[in-house]
């Protein structure tokens, strides 16, 4: 193989991008990888993976006042940050280097610099001593997303969720701004990990999408938490003063930060790739058009994971790029489906979901059944926590399928994920309620709901 030429380039090495690479290059094709920044992406250096470590530190403020009823006496524990951010950061860089064998192992060439189209088949990468020209039969932009902040006066004192895990000192007083996954997750675990949260969404309900039900659940549970979650509110104005980030909102007050995360979304990535070089269509926020095979208007350029702004959850892009790699190096001409996608979002409780919301699936499908429990976990019976959790099915009346399956409470996306299989294969209620329970268990109420909500 001539250094500048392969069967597939890849701009990225995120989730989607690694994972097309390393299945590619084990189908025999040569592969070239370009990587800006750090190997895995968003998802391992600065979002699911240390997300969830950080929410595993925070949880364990719960643990340890739950202890108590359990017969445990403990000193006061003290959090250290700094111990936290270390052991994150290792583990972190043994997962760079985990991605780095991989990708090794499979005969993929890792070049380390900003990649740009020169054209349908040509791509540049700039390196730290060189710009190395490369020419591709397939190009797949796998680029991801960054967050998007807006302008206002003193947004450029606000941070995004990029800078939150190495925030040095520790945020006393953090002000989240936003109502999705990134705020509702960060201001859970900030609460937990010892910060005062202030909370501001702009809707009237966090989580817009949602099951509605959940979405007033889960702000009242985070709020008992000790998140101050305020709806209706924005951000006028910040400014920085000798004490602190003083923020006017929307309604004249004013309160003051250590820091001030904006999580207002994410764009797709696309700045800098030459796309218009190349004559790559893109949509609203610059997004990537592909169809079903991450084809764009362009036959030899693909795209694919959060850079097309479409589910941006680490097991699509996963998924997108297997079905690609089947196209371009396989016999296959499948489809990544994407109804009953499960997420889970790790508020303290957790949620997790798969499926419709009860109004999504009203508008969609009719008539429809909701199942519905609301009750405190057996370990709270001695914990003295006063944490409730949430279970809910919605059933096509007509078919008695389970459409929609949610969930608010401890390990919800531990709980969902094997219900999502029983989804996808069309499980209706009849099978649910056939199914043995597991007891005593939080999830065995999912098959054991028999009394309809009336509506
Ligand atoms: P990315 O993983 O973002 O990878 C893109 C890569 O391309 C990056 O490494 C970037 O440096 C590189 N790149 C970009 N442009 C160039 C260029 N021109 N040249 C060279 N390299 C370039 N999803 C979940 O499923 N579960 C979660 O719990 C979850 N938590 C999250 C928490 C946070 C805080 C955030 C921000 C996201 C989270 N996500 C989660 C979403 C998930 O991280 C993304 O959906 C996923 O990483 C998308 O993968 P990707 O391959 O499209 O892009
Ligand atoms: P989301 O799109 O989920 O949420 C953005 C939030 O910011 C919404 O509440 C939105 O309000 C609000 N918002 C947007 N613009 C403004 C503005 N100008 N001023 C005030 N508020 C604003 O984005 P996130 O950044 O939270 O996350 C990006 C994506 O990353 C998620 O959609 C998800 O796909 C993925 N992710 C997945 C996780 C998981 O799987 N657990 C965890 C973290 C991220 P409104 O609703 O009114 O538009």
């Amino acid at each position: 193989m001539p250094d500048d030429s392969c069967d597939l380039f890849v701009i990225g090495a995120g989730s989607g991008g690694v994972r097309a690479a390393r299945m590619a290059a084990q189908r025999g094709a040569r592969v070239v990888v370009a990587e800006a920044a750090a190997l895995g992406g968003t998802c391992v250096n600065v979002g699911c993976i240390p997300k969830k470590l950080y929410s595993y530190a925070a949880h364990f403020a719960d643990d340890f006042r739950d202890a108590a009823g359990f017969g445990w006496h403990l000193e006061r524990p003290r959090f250290d940050w700094k111990v936290l951010k270390a052991n994150r950061a290792g583990e972190i860089a043994r997962l760079n280097g985990i991605y780095q064998n991989l990708l090794a192992t499979a005969g993929v060439k890792i070049v380390t610099g900003w990649a740009q189209l020169l054209d349908a088949g040509t791509v540049q990468v700039q390196t730290a001593q060189e710009k190395q020209v490369f020419t591709a039969r397939h190009i797949l932009v796998a680029a991801g997303g960054r967050p998007s902040v807006p302008v206002f006066p003193g947004s450029e004192h606000v941070v995004t969720s990029d800078s939150m895990f190495d925030l040095d000192p520790f945020p006393q007083r953090l002000l989240v701004v936003g109502g999705g996954y990134i705020a509702c997750e960060f201001a859970s675990i900030f609460n937990g990990l010892g910060a005062k949260v202030v909370q501001l969404y702009r809707g009237g309900q966090v989580l817009r999408g949602f099951d509605e039900e959940v979405r007033s659940f889960i702000a009242h549970e985070v709020r008992k938490h000790g998140v101050d979650l305020r709806t209706g509110m924005d951000v006028e104005r910040i400014d920085k003063t000798g004490g602190g980030l003083a923020v006017t909102l929307n309604d004249g007050s004013c309160l003051v930060a250590d820091t001030v995360l904006y999580a207002t979304g994410r764009v797709p990535n696309v700045a800098g790739l030459g796309l218009e070089a190349a004559g790559v269509s893109q949509g609203k926020h610059g997004a990537i058009v592909v169809d079903e095979g991450y084809q764009t208007s362009i036959p030899s350029v693909h795209a694919l994971g959060d850079v097309t702004a479409r589910l941006q959850l680490t097991p699509v892009a996963l998924g997108e790029a297997m079905v690609l790699v089947d196209r371009l190096f396989g016999a296959g001409r499948r489809k990544m489906g994407y109804d009953f996608v499960p997420t889970a979002v790790f508020t303290h409780p957790n949620i997790g979901t798969v499926g419709y919301s009860e109004s999504e699936a009203r508008k969609l499908f009719g008539d429809v059944k909701i199942y519905r429990a609301e009750f405190k976990a057996l370990k709270h019976t001695l914990s003295g926590s006063s944490e409730r959790t949430l279970m809910k099915l919605v059933v096509e009346a007509a078919s008695d399928r389970v459409v929609g399956l949610h969930m608010v409470g401890a390990d919800a996306g531990e709980v969902v994920q094997g219900f999502a299989v029983a989804m996808k294969a069309g499980a209706t209620k009849a099978v649910f309620d056939s199914t043995v329970g597991i007891h005593p268990t939080a999830a065995e109420e999912f098959v054991t709901m028999r009394e309809t909500v009336v509506a």
